[in-house]
């Protein structure tokens, strides 16, 4: 008798859009008291089963040592090689491995450049054509510097990928919006006219990496394409939105982008433990379909989103849900099927979850007035800039 061919997740059709993973990106850990949980992903896969819209992904390979110094130096390359096998190395802290953030672990150059492998294997699929948008169910870490972990970002994935972008000859557009300011992509592109980095984010006044201020511009040639929207803490929908409608869409009119790349971290929801933005889901929702717009505007629809943060679970998966199907057109459920809160929610403490979230969920915010203008006079700051330089 012949043997049944093994289940495999892995699919040589393109799904639509493509998503792509690798069951080893969950090797990315820091251990169990790390915010950062890499089992989000596996229970969302589980929940597009029960969903009985399975997720059909296509597997990465690892990044190569070309690939990553195309961002990295060769010494730090190095030095995360020899963390990977726990073998001493001198100066680990200097390249901010093996502290609170970047703990060492073993393996952990095969898991980021996994990872690394996946958003430039979506990269590759936009510049030959064979998709114009792509979901890297991974990577997003946008703090590795050229030589320095920080942030639980090993390897710059985005970086990689917008300098890959760069040699097929596009302009790159890219957006962040984590709740983190996007520091370690800004300051690899900060001389780069070619790569516009555009990061909307919680004040660095308040919030790691404490960086990202409206007067970071970018340096020499790159002197305007690097725009930074700091805001206020219990910055909600409306305002964030309005923000983002206010400085992106001139910024790429300006620009003219030949592709999005988007750092799509959903810890701007009021659910995070790590920042003090509160976006709902419904907030979340329309900024993704904007995304989406200005993709179709501006780029031909092509655009790369990569995952970035998400520090609670249930607001994780349910945003990154609707990520998904917004992606891909179709109508999510209002509810999460019950197979899926029996089997997967008892470890979360409920015993029902509507995907969105409902009225009286998000704490109400006592500084509102305030937040909002302050938030308007970031705005104004920025787009005061855009008409110095056009004069
Ligand atoms: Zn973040």
């Amino acid at each position: 008798m012949p043997n049944p061919k093994p289940e495999t997740r892995h699919s040589k059709q393109v799904e639509d859009p493509p998503i792509l993973y690798h069951p080893s990106y969950s090797t990315y850990t820091f251990g169990p008291n790390h915010p950062a949980n890499p089992h989000k992903r596996e229970k969302l896969l589980k929940l597009f089963d029960a969903l009985g819209t399975p997720i059909s992904y296509i597997e990465p390979e690892l990044a190569t040592d070309e690939e990553i110094l195309t961002v990295h130096t060769s010494e730090y390359m190095h030095c995360v090689a020899s963390a990977s096998s726990l073998s001493w190395a001198p100066g680990y802290l200097r390249f901010g491995l093996d502290t609170d953030d970047v703990p060492i672990f073993p393996n952990m150059d095969e898991a980021a450049r996994i990872q690394v492998g996946g958003t430039l294997l979506g990269a590759r699929m936009i510049a030959e054509g064979k998709a114009p948008r792509v979901l890297q169910f991974g990577g997003g870490f946008h703090h590795a510097m050229p030589a320095r972990a920080s942030g639980f970002c090993i390897y710059n994935d985005l970086s990689i990928a917008a300098r890959y972008f760069k040699s097929q000859g596009l302009r790159v557009a890219y957006i962040d919006i984590d709740v983190h300011h996007g520091d370690g992509v800004q300051w690899v592109h900060y001389r780069e006219p070619d790569i516009l980095t555009i990061s909307l984010h919680e004040s660095g006044r308040y919030l790691f990496p404490n960086t990202g201020f409206v007067h970071e511009q970018g340096e020499g040639e790159g002197l305007g394409a690097s725009i930074n929207i700091p805001l206020e803490q219990h910055t909600d929908d409306a305002s964030y939105l309005e923000a983002f409608d206010r400085v992106v869409p001139v910024a790429l009119e300006r620009f003219k982008p030949d592709v999005l790349l988007i750092a799509a971290g959903v810890d701007t929801h009021f659910r995070d433990p790590l920042a003090h933005l509160i976006l709902t889901t419904q907030g979340l929702e329309s900024l993704f379909n904007k995304l989406i717009a200005l993709s179709d505007q501006y780029t031909n629809g092509r655009a790369l989103f990569a995952q970035s943060g998400g520090y609670d679970d249930l607001a994780s998966i349910r945003a990154w849900t609707i990520l998904i199907h917004t992606l891909r057109g179709t109508a999510y459920p209002e509810e999460l099927p019950a197979s899926f809160i029996e089997e997967i929610l008892p470890e979360f403490g409920a015993d029902a979850l509507p995907l969105h979230d409902q009225p009286g969920d998000r704490p109400s915010i006592l500084d509102k007035e305030v937040m909002m203008a302050t938030n308007r006079e970031t705005v104004d700051a920025i787009l005061e800039r855009f008409s110095g330089d056009e004069g």
